[in-house]
């Protein structure tokens, strides 16, 4: 049985903070996460460092927090982080005496607001409605999850720590009111482990209620799905809030090489099964064009969706999804429940994802009646140390500096080089494209994997002898899992992509027909 101090359930922004931070306080840990490191919520949101802004009005607890973890984060996990900047804008659509208000709040809640005039909010963003009446610019940021998620994971094990991706927790062995281990199966081989442990942290999100049952304790998550739309090309180079009380499609986020406009807020009973309606589709098309004239026409290349970990204290009033607060709770299972030595960190944000974290791991230490203080303030992230927040030239800029071989790109809407692909391939001992996908970015732009899916494929082939039965399941696997995005925005230029793709998979390659036709090894992924 392979023993540590503690066992973190839940491998995206939250875990992986937990585990840095765990870490960092002198414990042995290890984080388990069933899918890849952010396959949960935290790989499927929309990308936004908050300043706090949007809940300066309706939740100043949370936009508190948004504002304080925003300051941290550009300093501590800047290479995650693009520095683009917010607006929040007053549309003819929304109510103008909103704008005085949010001023106020923003003053309250210490985020920092200028108004600019319109005709500089339009030398800034070009393409936003000139019929925009006001505008206010907040320290706003795009965050690339998995960036952070895979810093805070090199740091724990810089630390001693270790991380187990694809390992599914499936149960505890419990008595005396402790945990003692964890059960884990590895998704990959199908081999059952246990974990012997002193502590448990329980970061699962969205999925923290079913393993507070595993546990035998009852913690009520409300899964409250939003959906997103992925534009073609950055239409706006700054993050552009709607000036008026968070609403359904009022955020257009610059990420990487394109733009995501969101979101939508619908409860739905399993955190693992929903869809994207087509009224979802159609109402954020419509908001967006209130931020940009002619939104309609642009080019959307896949919708996705994630669901929010919204946490209800069991005697709250019954508020439902865009109601229930922002903020997070950590729940101590010791005095609540009886049971001794977990805690679950439930709610919140991305953005505070660090702050979650410390409360957790100070409760946590508490019960085990020990003094360690939190350092992840302070210490930068690995590949943050010098501060430089990410920059989308950053790849041509290495390139071109390096003097590299651009001939051997894979993917030219990323652009991914061949020896990227080798190099994440090798270092993550994974043939799984979507592994590698959410490394570099790989088939996420313009042609949805068009022209770099059989590429990578190749790639993975020559570097790992693979069978052809493997190469063929990342090939088809990768397919599938792109197909399921682009399913939801299927007209203009995007289905005339994907008569071109079908061309060059199914006529001329003949994939339906390949030896190996299965899904890839997790299964669950649908991100941006
Ligand atoms: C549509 C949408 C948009 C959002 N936009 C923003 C935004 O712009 N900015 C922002 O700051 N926040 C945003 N959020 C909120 C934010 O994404 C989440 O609060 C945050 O990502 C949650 O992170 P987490 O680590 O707590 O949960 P998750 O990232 O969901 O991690 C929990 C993990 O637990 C794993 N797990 C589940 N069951 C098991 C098991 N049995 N064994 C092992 N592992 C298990 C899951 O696979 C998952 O990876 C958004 C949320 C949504 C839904």
């Amino acid at each position: 049985m392979y023993q540590t101090d503690v066992v973190i359930i839940g491998g995206g922004a939250t875990g992986a903070g937990a585990l840095r931070d765990v870490a960092m306080r002198g414990f042995r840990a290890v984080l388990v996460e069933r899918g890849d490191f952010g396959t949960g919520t935290s790989g499927r949101y929309h990308g936004l460092l908050h300043s706090g802004g949007r809940y300066a009005v309706k939740d100043p607890v949370s936009a508190r927090e948004c504002i304080q973890e925003n300051t941290i984060l550009r300093r501590i996990a800047a290479a995650s982080i693009e520095d683009t900047g917010g607006l929040f804008v007053t549309t003819p659509d929304d109510d103008p005496a909103y704008a005085d208000r949010f001023v106020a709040a923003c003053h309250e809640t210490g985020i920092p607001i200028s108004e600019i005039s319109i005709s500089e909010m339009l030398q800034r963003e070009p393409l936003l409605n000139p019929a925009i009446s006001r505008a206010f610019v907040v320290p706003d940021g795009s965050c690339e999850p998995w960036a952070l998620i895979d810093g805070n994971v090199r740091a724990a094990r810089e630390h001693g720590s270790d991380a187990w991706p694809y390992h599914r927790v499936t149960g505890f062995e419990r008595g005396n009111g402790r945990i003692s281990g964890v059960r884990v199966v590895d998704a990959r081989t199908g081999e059952e482990k246990q974990i012997g442990c002193e502590f448990v942290i329980n970061a699962a999100g969205a999925w923290a209620g079913q393993i507070g049952a595993l546990s035998g304790v009852e913690i009520d998550m409300q899964a409250g799905k939003g959906s997103m739309i992925v534009m073609n090309h950055r239409v706006v180079q700054t993050v552009v809030n709607r000036c008026h009380l968070p609403g359904d499609g009022d955020i257009l986020v610059p990420v990487g090489s394109v733009c995501i406009i969101g979101t939508t807020s619908i409860n739905v009973p399993d955190p693992d099964q929903y869809e994207i309606g087509a009224d979802e589709i159609d109402a954020m098309l419509r908001e967006g064009e209130q931020l940009i004239p002619g939104f309609t026409r642009l080019r959307s290349l896949r919708a996705y969706a994630g669901v929010r970990p919204l946490y209800r204290e069991q005697s709250a009033s019954a508020a439902q999804g865009r109601d229930v607060t922002r903020a997070y709770a950590v729940l101590d299972h010791q005095s609540r429940d009886g049971l001794e030595n977990m805690v679950s960190i439930v709610g919140g944000k991305l953005t505070t994802y660090r702050m979650m974290a410390e409360a957790g791991v100070d409760v946590m230490c508490r019960l085990l009646g020990v003094e360690r203080p939190c350092r992840t303030a302070q210490e930068a992230l690995p590949g943050s140390e010098n501060g430089a927040y990410y920059s989308i030239q950053h790849r041509l800029a290495e390139t071109e500096a390096h003097g590299g071989d651009e001939s051997n790109l894979i993917c030219e809407c990323e652009y991914v080089r061949r020896v990227q692909v080798e190099h994440v391939a090798r270092e993550r001992g994974t043939h799984d494209l979507g592994d590698i996908r959410r490394e570099l970015r790989l088939g996420m732009g313009p042609c949805q994997g068009g022209f770099c899916t059989y590429r990578a494929a190749g790639v993975l082939h020559d570097l790992q002898h693979l069978p052809p039965e493997q190469t063929n399941q990342a090939l088809l696997g990768f397919l599938e899992e792109r197909w399921k995005g682009v399913k939801p925005v299927l007209w203009g230029d995007d289905l005339r992509q994907m008569h071109l793709d079908e061309e060059i998979y199914l006529n001329l390659l003949g994939v339906d027909r390949l030896n190996g036709a299965g899904s890839s090894s997790d299964g669950l992924e649908q991100p941006a």
